[in-house]
């Protein structure tokens, strides 16, 4: 009898559960379908400008003061300390 109403408990709390979820999932299937008739009539952009990539490279500064770069008396590259040779022009540090 105990075990009857723990398993009836639970089927009405999941049948309660799935009744929320299910306009949350409806929605989901909804817009899905909305953004595919879009994409379809071409209402979507597909190629929209990023202007985080448009930004170019960032400015490399050579930076002296850092010991753990060095720049070359050459070229101006900056390389790490370590380095014996130029990364760029292969002069000797
Ligand atoms: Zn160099």
């Amino acid at each position: 009898m105990v075990g009857t109403l723990y398993l009836l408990s639970v089927a009405v709390l999941l049948l309660v559960a799935l009744a929320l979820t299910l306009p949350v999932i409806r929605d989901i299937v909804l817009e899905g379908l909305e953004r595919r008739r879009k994409w379809n009539n071409d209402e979507i952009e597909r190629y929209t400008e990023d202007e985080e990539f448009d930004a170019g490279p960032p400015a490399v500064e050579a930076d002296e003061t850092d010991p753990d770069r060095q720049a070359c008396q050459h070229c101006g590259a900056v390389n790490d300390a370590d380095y014996a040779f130029c990364a760029e022009c292969s002069e000797p540090l």
